[in-house]
């Protein structure tokens, strides 16, 4: 067997800062251990899987808190060792820091073709409640500063849900997201992670965080906003201008292969599911050492790889193709979830005909209840 097609995700753990809702694997910047970090990925990488690249995807952290030449230097590596087609889309996360705007033409010229900004929100109070620095200036400036370098593919990320926000601040910065004139729009509810510094607030003063019922208008404000001004509702958490939807991650909701390089990143190859560890020393003296990366391995089959391909499927407007997953996994889904699907379908959460499995509007909002309904089938 040839090495497989696949997504590759690259993993840049450095932030400026530390946001204090953050539960990702991430360092405040240190120049010292952020240039030992490459030398320790570039290890890794060379003794990776081979696997043909479809996409290319550096998120964090805030990968570009390096150097645009950096970045480049990986991107000739993932081009040089795993085949990256001329053209495939390559995605970078960045912060809008007001240093943003002056690394871009080098980004881009380095083969970064699309850029995915960490917004947030509009709303200055809302900002610096989530201990971001950037300020609405800064999210205008980056964005005219990408399309002055030729980034024609271009993504904000927004949180609702965070304390103080109200429907109305809620609107105002989608409206402002809109009218930065991007191509992608992803929108996700703030979660309480353990260990951070807001896991302590919310455990205080629960109450200062938007409940189910708050969280639930805001993103139906958000279905409701984008679709009038003509986004594409393509995932759950994420919207998009016709043909502008994120091919790296079209890769994991198709349930197909990836491989993840660095700190914390996650792979999925061969039926295997393997993450690497979270422990930054660890990771570098395995990548260095030339030995496997520590981590979590788990191979997905019988009903747990279904469920997990059917859950993910769901999360597409496109739904579970039946008669692709019958031919991909030899299974009708109809017949072999039959209870599942009549009671979620009774539930008016699930749509389904012979062709497709698909989530109703309403089954948006509960999309973990229902996807996770068949994985414990
Ligand atoms: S910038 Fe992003 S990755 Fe870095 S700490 Fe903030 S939320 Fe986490």
């Amino acid at each position: 067997m040839g090495a497989p097609d696949a997504g590759v995700y690259v993993h840049l753990p450095f932030c400026p800062y530390i946001c204090p809702y953050c539960d990702f694997a991430k360092w405040a910047w240190d120049e010292g251990r952020a240039a030992e970090y490459l030398i320790a990925l570039r290890a890794e990488l060379d003794a990776a899987p081979r696997v043909r690249a479809r996409t290319l995807f550096f998120g964090g952290g805030t990968p570009t808190t390096y150097e645009p030449a950096a970045i480049g230097a990986l991107v000739d590596e993932v081009r040089a060792r795993f085949a990256l087609p001329a053209g495939a889309e390559i995605t970078a996360e960045a912060n809008p820091d007001p240093s943003l705007a002056a690394r871009l033409g080098a980004l881009r010229a380095a083969g970064v073709n699309r850029l995915s900004i960490g917004v947030q929100s509009f709303e200055p109070g809302e900002l610096r409640v989530l201990g971001r620095r950037h300020t609405p200036d800064d999210v205008r400036d980056a964005v005219r500063a990408a399309r002055a370098a030729g980034f024609t593919n271009v993504s904000v990320d927004l949180i609702f849900g965070v304390p103080g926000q109200t429907e109305e601040s809620r609107g105002a910065s989608l409206a402002a997201a809109v009218a930065l004139g991007v191509e992608h729009i992803s929108c996700y509810g703030l979660t309480i992670e353990e260990g951070t510094p807001y896991a302590t607030w919310f455990a205080r003063d629960p109450a200062a965080f938007a409940g189910e019922s708050r969280e639930a208008a805001m993103y139906a404000l958000a279905i409701e906003r984008l679709r009038a001004a003509g986004f594409e509702h393509y995932e759950i958490s994420n919207w998009a201008r016709s043909g502008s939807r994120s091919q790296h991650n079209a890769i994991y909701w198709a349930n197909d292969p990836y491989l993840g390089l660095g700190v914390g990143a996650a792979s999925y190859l061969d039926g295997v599911r393997s993450s690497n560890t979270r422990d930054l020393g660890e990771y570098r003296r395995a990548a260095l050492a030339g030995t496997p990366i520590p981590g979590e391995r788990e191979r997905l089959e019988g009903p747990a790889q279904l469920g997990e391909a059917i859950m993910l499927a769901l999360r597409t407007a496109e739904g579970v193709d039946l008669v692709a997953f019958r031919e991909r996994y030899g299974i009708d889904v109809n017949e072999r979830y039959r209870d599942v699907v009549g009671d979620l379908v009774a539930a008016g959460v699930l749509r389904a005909d012979a062709a497709w499995l698909r989530l109703t509007e309403r089954g948006r909002f509960v999309a973990n209840d229902v996807c996770g309904a068949f994985l414990v089938s």
